[in-house]
């Protein structure tokens, strides 16, 4: 992966050719009716994120908001632990998490009670997204490594999609007013790099790579750590449930996903907007219905 930085940073820097000043016009206006070429597909990528080797260093955070040129969110003190960012939003795509559980027993025998659980969150790019199903205006894709990618210029600002996500990550922005969340750096998967939080942890917590393979990893850092008696390990979103798709960025945790502030069993909002959409023919039948009887009666 570094030598691949060093080849891009080698290139010869090019502009477009010239064109005519007419032919830049046509162009100009013509280009946003084109249908351009869907890219190839790609093998599904994604994040296997390992908790319990954060150390709550937020290098991932930062290197986010530096890739992405995200603004700063301010210097205040949240007063909960370590974590001052306090929560995902439109110009923080990524929040380490800090979870202190300490007995109040000033010689306890338990660890499990004396522990500091650290997570690094993000946009879960689910299969089936509830925001991408919400969106009304096509704005929200999922590109070719099947990552749930939000196209800010076609964004109409209507926060459906905030409504939507189980999870609290999208938001929409005060400045711009569209709706904003972690890219999986699909610029830089383009060119072949990995996304720049997964680059900049140190303690490997972060896994980028295709998801089928993320997969196998983390079923086999689960086994290894029961083994060692750890045995409250397990993966969360790696496999759909009755309610919801499975994740392409999934955990491994060792507390409950509400210890976290994830839903214990999250549920994709589609599945009741199925039987309101049911009801709602259902109720215009009806009425279409009594209508025709009435017409009839009176005639
Ligand atoms: S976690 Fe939320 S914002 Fe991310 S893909 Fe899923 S529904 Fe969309
Ligand atoms: S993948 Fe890119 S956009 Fe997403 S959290 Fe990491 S650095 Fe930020
Ligand atoms: S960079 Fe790695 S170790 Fe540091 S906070 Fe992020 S996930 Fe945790």
């Amino acid at each position: 992966m570094a030598s691949r930085e060093k080849q891009l940073s080698e290139l010869v820097q090019t502009s477009d050719p010239p064109r005519s000043q007419l032919a830049e016009l046509v162009g100009r206006l013509t280009y946003p009716f084109l249908r351009g070429e869907p890219p190839e597909p790609r093998p599904a990528t994604g994040f296997f994120t390992d908790t319990t080797v954060c150390i709550g260093c937020k290098a991932c955070e930062v290197a986010c908001k530096q890739w992405n040129q995200l603004p700063s969110d301010g210097f205040n003190w949240s007063g909960n632990s370590y974590d001052n960012t306090t929560e995902l939003s439109a110009s923080t795509w990524r929040h380490v998490k800090f979870v202190e559980q300490f007995s109040p027993d000033p010689a306890p025998t338990d660890p499990v009670h004396n522990r500091w659980l650290m997570m690094s969150d993000h946009c879960k790019h689910c299969l089936a997204a509830p925001c991408h199903q919400a969106c009304p205006t096509g704005a929200i894709i999922q590109n070719e490594f099947e990552n749930v990618y939000i196209q800010a210029d076609i964004c109409n600002g209507c926060s459906s999609c905030v409504a939507a996500c189980p999870f609290g990550v999208v938001a929409r922005s005060d400045l711009g007013g569209h709706s904003h969340k972690c890219t999986l750096c699909y610029d830089r998967q383009r060119d072949g790099l990995e996304p720049a939080c997964a680059k900049a942890c140190p303690t490997q917590s972060i896994h980028f790579g295709p998801v089928d393979e993320l997969r196998e990893h983390a079923r086999q850092r689960v086994e290894e750590l029961h083994r060692r008696g750890v045995t409250d390990a397990y993966l969360y979103g790696d496999s759909a449930t009755d309610t919801y798709s499975e994740l392409h960025s999934f955990y491994l945790l060792v507390d409950r996903p509400s210890v976290y502030g994830l839903p214990d069993d999250p549920f994709n909002p589609w599945l009741h907007m199925l039987g309101d959409y049911a009801r709602s023919i259902a109720g215009g039948l009806a009425a279409i219905v009594v209508l025709l009887v009435v017409v009839f009666l009176l005639r």
